[in-house]
């Protein structure tokens, strides 16, 4: 970051040097040579208001212009174009300057002016001719720096500057980064703060995920620890049980007529560790899975098995169990609907009371729909948020003794998510629960 920042810092202040320099330059030549034919201008008006050149009597060999003006040429031309004095030249040796263009417009116009580059582009000549009264031409012309050899004199300072700039460049960024990392820095330290707040604006999408990253990493770890925990406990429990039984048959302490007591409870105990670890792996798997098999399926058939193998159970109850249900066809694995089905309808037998109610409803009006109700015990208004959770049972004992493992519902909730269908509760002490699954 530091280095990008360099880099671009010093490349915007190398190309303000650069055009500032360019556009100075170009201004200033244009100054410069506006000055210069100006004063060309001048001194040839100034020349021919001499009448110098118009004398009669004057003989070119004894005109002597070349001490006193040594920085400016003068050259007087004939009308035939025959250079008659040049105080830089012999003027014998000058070729005819008809062809001149600044002559030519000094012989049609009266006057006549032209640059011409030297040739090493080092320098420019500025010419200006005017016509005399007599009819030549007087010219006068002067060398001045052309626009490359101003721009070569002043790269050395310009190459100074940029030096200059760069080292202010690297400083600055060095400074700037710094402050700006800084808020940044301190956030990534205080991920945690419920109150965070990003120091840029900019970057306020930015922080909020974070922190919610951040908190669902923190909620996830949490969980897992009360996962195992619960875990632990919940197994704990019947396998004390389990081996308190076994010690006393082995020692020998227990009634005869007793004994068949205790074998029941090492029955009971077992099959609830066994259901209980069945539970546990079945969660490990649906956290595990990622993409189930889905295809198309009927609900109302897979709500037919579930409701037939759970009719004993009701039975046994004195529940009433009922399905009513239209052919309802969504896109979603079997086997995870029946496990959906049987649990929600496992614990509408199992949260009721003798001689009651269990309806099963699967309909397609407003989209695929399970309906589970129960005229049962009911759930409590403050524990209904939480039944979902891993473990969480209103009454722990009524829960156990009718074989429940307080993962039921968690199960649902994760076939539930895996379907990306939603699950509604509603219920009401003492009058009786509905679950609603809309897919
Ligand atoms: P469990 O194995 O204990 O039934 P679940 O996760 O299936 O565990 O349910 C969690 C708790 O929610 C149950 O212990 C029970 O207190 C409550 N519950 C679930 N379904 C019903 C229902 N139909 N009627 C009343 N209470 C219910």
């Amino acid at each position: 970051m530091k280095n990008k920042i360099n880099l671009r810092l010093a490349g915007i202040a190398i190309l303000a040097v650069l055009s500032t320099l360019l556009a100075i330059t170009l201004v200033y030549y244009g100054l410069f040579q506006r000055q210069i034919r100006n004063d060309l201008a001048v001194s040839a008006k100034l020349l021919k208001d001499t009448h110098y050149f118009e004398s009669a009597d004057i003989n070119p060999a004894n005109i002597d212009l070349s001490t006193n003006t040594s920085e400016l040429r003068v050259t007087w031309i004939a009308s035939d174009g025959t250079v008659l004095y040049d105080n830089d030249a012999s003027a014998s040796g000058l070729a005819n300057h008809l062809d001149r263009p600044e002559i030519i417009d000094a012989f049609n116009n009266g006057v006549g002016e032209i640059v011409r580059q030297s040739d090493t582009m080092k320098q420019n000549t500025f010419y200006y001719a005017i016509l005399l009264d007599n009819g030549t031409v007087l010219r006068v012309a002067t060398n001045a720096q052309s626009l490359p050899a101003i721009f070569m004199s002043v790269a050395p300072v310009v190459a100074l500057l940029i030096l200059l700039i760069m080292a202010i460049c690297i400083a600055l960024s060095h400074l700037l980064t710094r402050q700006l990392i800084k808020p940044i820095e301190e956030m990534a330290d205080n991920l945690s703060d419920s109150d965070l707040q990003s120091p840029y604006r900019e970057l306020d999408p930015f922080a909020e995920k974070l922190r919610l990253q951040h908190a669902d990493v923190l909620s996830a770890a949490k969980a897992r620890q009360d996962f195992t925990a619960n875990v632990s406990h919940e197994l704990k429990t019947p396998l004390t049980a389990i081996v308190g039984y076994a010690e006393l048959l082995e020692g020998d302490m227990v009634l005869e007529d007793k004994k068949h007591h205790l074998y029941e409870e090492i029955e009971k105990n077992a099959k609830r560790l066994l259901s209980l670890i069945n539970d546990i792996i079945r969660l490990s798997e649906l956290d595990k899975e990622r993409s189930p098999i889905f295809e198309e399926i009927n609900l109302a058939e897979i709500a037919k098995d579930a409701v037939n193998m759970l009719e004993v159970n009701a039975k046994q109850r004195n529940i009433e169990l009922t399905l009513e249900a239209t052919q309802t066809y969504i896109h979603g694995n079997r086997e995870m609907m029946r496990e959906l089905i049987e649990n929600l309808v496992q614990n509408a037998i199992r949260y009721n009371n003798p001689g009651g109610k269990v309806e099963v409803i699967i309909n397609n009006t407003d989209g695929p729909k399970l309906i589970v109700k129960d005229n049962g015990i009911g759930i409590p208004d403050a524990d209904q948020k939480r039944v979902f959770e891993r473990f969480y049972r209103v009454d722990k004992s009524r829960s156990k003794a009718t074989g429940g493992t307080g993962l039921g519902l968690a199960i649902v909730k994760h076939i539930v998510d895996l379907h990306d269908a939603r699950i509604t509760l509603d219920s009401k002490l003492n009058v009786g629960t509905t679950m609603t699954v809309y897919f």
